[in-house]
């Protein structure tokens, strides 16, 4: 008799399970805990660190501030950890989400390699029950969604790709063991984040490189470096107050924001401005001016900018002109790179369109674009995400009334602050749909949810609430309002993640919440004061 063929009783009872163990898994854990709480982590992984577990390709790396895309909650564990480079590497963030996980005890509560495909509320019992795809079935009476926003690797439905005799990678689901393409010829389909900063280092083992392009993308430089240790003793001396300083900005990020419009000065105040940014690295290039994500003749200043230097890096003016993106600058996601313009200088790499006509289909031996035949040893799927509610919809949630999660989200997600849906009670998701979540700095942004979904689930037991769910009056105010916000900017007009454009028929919304962080914690903060306003309490 298999696990699953015996009696209906719950293998494990617990107060408060939590799928998923990156940083928002292990954190929400080590609060559980302090609560006294019975909790349990499950992780499909075979360890920590969700997104920095799955993305080994290489020259991947956060591109945040490494001081800053790092847990605050903990001063002792601030001051011990010692970052190397100022964006660290994924081996070292990985090491880093093992201590952590060493540091404070959290794998015997994480059961690994096991991944929650369904959950199910029971009225009666007022609880949750979850299965596994090993077989296990437990019993919580509330489940906290930590299954991240970019964790749904997501492969092009291609013709023939079964036919392709090569090595085929997705560069989030890299093979823990490395890839070597040393001699090899290589494909990448894709130009976003990810394959910004593989391809650099694929082009240097590779015998070739042929990128497949089907839009191309803001990339701004990272200037990474080593961090000298002065000057991390001096930042850790000061980590209060930068994290503070970090804590007011909308995304959570150490920036300096420029409170002036770009048509507020001369082109050449404005150029030096986009210049001094350019020459800083990094996503500061952002904040450059006030209105660059909501006004069209801002915008253009800083795309016109970008244009320019991809213009003077890239040899070739064809390819050139090829790299240089159209859409608003900063509605895709802004790239960061080391070295990616400069790469398609290289002899043994060309870049192949196919904004103007797709991938046609693979072969056995590499892929076809307009009827002509490139030949792969190796093709890797740089195309990303189904992003904040794949992983979500991949569990066959079930709530009041047997109402399905993929039912209700038809249309698109809605969710009361992106941390409660109506009709899931007991239910909280960790950087969820409508909140700030992939707009920010994610790893402080991942810590005020936490802290929130503990605080209300102590105030619940204090207060001997059974059930919390939101309501879907309050809901539909709050969705109406991220959605309201997110029409007064530019992001709406290409197709990027953030709309879900990137999956074939997935309702167009734009799905984080996008007034900012300061804005976003205060109506927490109220919410909260407010005994939970907006959420049903039974
Ligand atoms: P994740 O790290 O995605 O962890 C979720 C975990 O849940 C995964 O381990 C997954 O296996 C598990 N899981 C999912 N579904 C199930 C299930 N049904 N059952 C069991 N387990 C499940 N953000 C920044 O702010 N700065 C950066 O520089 C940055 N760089 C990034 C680079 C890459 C390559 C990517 C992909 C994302 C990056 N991000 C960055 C976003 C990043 O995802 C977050 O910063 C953060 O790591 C998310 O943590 P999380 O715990 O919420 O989710
Ligand atoms: P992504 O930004 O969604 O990029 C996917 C790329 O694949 C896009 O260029 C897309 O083109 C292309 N693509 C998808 N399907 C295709 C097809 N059928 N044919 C040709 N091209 C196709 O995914 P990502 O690069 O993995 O990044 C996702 C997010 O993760 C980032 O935006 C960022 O938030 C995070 N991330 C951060 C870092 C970092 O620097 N720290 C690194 C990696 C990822 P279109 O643009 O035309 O859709």
């Amino acid at each position: 008799m298999t696990r699953q063929d015996t009696d209906a009783a719950p293998d494990t009872d617990c107060d408060v399970i939590v799928v998923g163990a990156g940083f928002a898994g292990m954190y929400m854990l080590h609060r559980l805990r302090g609560l006294g709480l019975r909790a349990l982590a499950i992780e499909a992984g075979s360890g920590v660190g969700g997104t920095w577990y799955w993305n080994r390709y290489p020259g991947a790396r956060c591109d945040g501030e490494s001081m800053f895309y790092s847990y605050k909650f903990d001063d002792d564990l601030q001051q011990e950890w010692n970052w190397t480079e100022r964006y660290a590497r994924q081996p070292e963030i990985l090491s880093y989400a093992n201590h952590v996980a060493d540091r404070f005890d959290l794998r015997r509560d994480i059961r690994f390699s096991t991944r929650v495909t369904a959950a199910t509320w029971d009225d009666a019992a007022m609880r949750w029950s979850i299965e596994t795809d090993a077989g296990d079935r437990l019993s919580a009476q509330h489940v906290v969604l930590a299954v991240g926003c970019l964790s749904s690797p997501i492969r092009p439905r291609i013709a023939g790709v079964d036919d392709f005799r090569g090595a085929v990678y997705h560069t989030g689901e890299w093979p823990h063991e490395g890839v070597d393409f040393t001699g090899l010829k290589v494909g990448v389909i894709g130009t976003g984040s990810s394959a910004i900063q593989a391809i650099p280092m694929i082009a240097r083992q590779a015998e070739s490189l042929t990128v497949f392009q089907r839009t191309p993308n803001y990339v701004v430089p990272a200037q990474n470096r080593p961090l000298d240790p002065a000057e991390v003793a001096d930042m850790k001396a000061r980590y209060g107050e930068l994290r503070a300083m970090a804590h007011a900005t909308r995304t959570g990020n150490p920036f300096d924001i420029n409170p002036q419009s770009a048509l507020a000065v001369s082109e050449e105040e404005r150029n030096g401005e986009y210049e001094k940014r350019w020459q800083i690295g990094g996503l500061i290039f952002m904040t450059s001016f006030n209105d660059l994500h909501s006004n069209a003749e801002a915008n253009e200043t800083a795309a016109e900018f970008v244009r320019n230097k991809i213009r003077g890096i890239v040899d070739d003016p064809a390819t050139a002109e090829l790299l240089c993106p159209h859409d608003a600058f900063g509605c895709k996601r802004l790239c960061v790179d080391t070295g990616y313009y400069e790469t398609y200088n290289r002899p043994n790499v060309r870049l192949v369109d196919v904004g103007s006509t797709p991938v046609e289909r693979l072969t056995p031996d590499g892929l076809t674009v307009a009827g002509t035949e490139y030949a792969f040893d190796a093709i890797v799927f740089a195309t990303g995400f189904d992003a904040m509610t794949g992983s979500i919809l991949k569990i066959d949630i079930r709530g009041r009334d047997g109402l399905a999660l993929r039912d209700a989200w038809e249309d698109g997600p809605r969710a009361y602050l992106g941390l409660g849906v109506a009709g899931f009670p007991n239910l909280f998701t960790i950087t969820g749909p409508q909140s700030p979540s992939v707009l920010t700095n994610m790893i402080p942004t991942i810590e005020q949810h936490v802290e929130w979904i503990a605080d209300c689930l102590g105030w619940l037991r204090d207060k001997g609430v059974a059930t919390i769910e939101a309501d879907p009056a309050a809901q539909e105010s709050w969705v109406d309002h991220s959605n309201a916000v997110a029409e007064t900017t530019l992001r709406l007009s290409c197709n990027s993640w953030y709309v879900g454009a990137n999956v074939p028929g997935k309702p167009r919304v734009f799905m984080p919440y996008i007034a900012g962080m300061p804005a976003y914690r205060d109506k927490c903060d109220a919410v909260a004061a407010a005994g939970y306003e907006g959420f049903r309490l039974g």
